[in-house]
């Protein structure tokens, strides 16, 4: 399933919208979601100074301001996407299958100029990006996004993911001797390794660390059974303590209960897909406030025909169990935030988690805060994430009312981020 995305190119770039930073705006559209309260509030008048919401309704505007009204729209924060691969390509045959040893890290870089600009251009001003290929694809995108280069959403890279030996993070399924990785690209086995890994990616600029807790989907060698538990106690601890004291937070993926388990007990923020979570699981969660990062688009999504038998076969056995620890989760109350894993799906194909993840039975509003104020939560910044004075002015606006019609997110018809507009149809 999907969609067709058809807006003209409407990025106004960089050299002619900075110049309006400095000056004030005044978003204008009929409604407003207030993603806290969960009500639409009628009108919204939104004024925009240096890129930060300066007031929302205000009594009066100031002579002089830019005013952009849209109409009859509906404005939303920016949306915050806590799972992707914003420089992957997993979804095109079986290409991703070799691409590791074909490539380079300004390849990945560059076709990620693309993916960057489909996801801003779907509303996602913040993504958090859990595992690029070696070499700093992701960091040096954000660097790009920061200073101008592209279009694209600010990002939280965790540069190279970190692994056991023949983990599901490893490289797997070459002849011995092609890409033997150390501690620098991700590998890393015992507490020195580890935490040689954590400190490596925070040297090169990562602002989050990501680990792999089992073994998973994607992935060959013969110890990455699907839900098999790959690091130790002791080796989690010392990654979560060494990322910690570094300031990062760490997402770990997991798919089996016993990797879950030892994740969370070692402290990790978060639990990247979750898949088989047992009562002991979330208790554990809730008792931590560890956060779940679910994907419910991935479990609908037909991976593509071209991809190894094997793959397809793991991600079948997942899917039943996935949507039993979800609304397991929901209906606990873990904390859960929006993270869609595209990547391994069409980057521009990403709105469809929103009604992916009502198909699982959740809300829209809470879907919506998942994106939002549930994001920056785990982000750890109160910065953005909702419509209210001192925030970013990252806005965005789409032609209905989501509470009413959540695949009304497929049509984000306007990106504003940090007072910049990226699109406006
Ligand atoms: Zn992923």
């Amino acid at each position: 399933m999907s969609f067709k995305f058809s807006i003209s190119l409407s990025v106004i770039f960089l050299l002619l919208a900075q110049s309006a930073v400095a000056q004030i705006i005044v978003v204008k559209a009929n409604n407003m979601l207030d993603v806290r309260s969960g009500k639409i509030v009628s009108p919204a008048v939104i004024l925009v100074k240096d890129g930060v919401i300066e007031s929302v309704n205000p009594s009066s505007l100031p002579s002089g301001a830019q005013i952009i009204d849209l109409g009859n729209q509906t404005l939303l924060p920016g949306l915050i996407d806590m799972h992707t691969h914003i420089t992957g390509d997993y979804f095109t045959g079986d290409e991703w299958t070799t691409a590791a040893v074909r490539q380079t890290a300004p390849d990945w870089a560059l076709q990620g100029v693309r993916f960057a600009r489909e996801i801003l251009e779907n509303g996602f001003t913040t993504v958090r990006d859990v595992g690029a290929q070696p070499g700093f694809p992701d960091v040096a995108l954000m660097r790009a996004i920061e200073a101008g280069h592209m279009p694209g959403p600010d990002i939280w890279p965790a540069g190279h993911a970190i692994s056991i030996t023949g983990g599901h993070c490893d490289w797997t399924g070459f002849a011995p001797g092609v890409m033997e990785l150390g501690p620098e690209a991700g590998i890393a086995d015992g507490v020195d390794e580890a935490m040689k890994a954590v400190r490596y990616q925070a040297k090169h600029g990562v602002r989050v660390i990501k680990i792999c807790a089992t073994g998973g989907v994607f992935s060959f060698s013969q110890n990455a059974e699907i839900g098999a538990q790959q690091y130790t106690l002791e080796e989690l601890e010392a990654i979560v303590h060494e990322a910690h004291k570094l300031g990062l937070k760490v997402a770990a993926h997991a798919h089996g209960t016993d990797g879950i388990n030892a994740a969370i007990r070692a402290g990790v923020d978060s639990i990247e897909h979750g898949s088989i979570l047992s009562d002991e699981s979330i208790d554990l969660m809730k008792e931590r406030g560890t956060f779940l990062v679910p994907q419910a688009y991935l479990n609908e999504f037909e991976l593509a025909p071209d991809t190894p038998p094997a793959t397809v076969a793991k991600n079948e056995y997942l899917k039943p169990l996935v949507t039993r620890s979800f609304k397991l989760a929901y209906e606990a109350g873990v904390n859960m935030a929006f993270g869609s894993d595209n990547g391994v799906f069409p980057h521009r194909d990403t709105p469809l988690e929103f009604e992916a993840l009502i198909r699982m039975g959740i809300s829209e509003i809470d879907a919506l805060r998942m994106a939002t104020i549930h994001a920056t939560k785990l982000l750890g910044v109160d910065d953005r994430g909702e419509l209210s004075a001192g925030k970013r002015a990252d806005i965005i606006a789409i032609p209905g009312n989501p509470l009413n019609d959540i695949s009304e997110m497929r049509s984000v018809s306007f990106v504003m981020k940090q007072g910049v507009i990226y699109k406006q149809l």
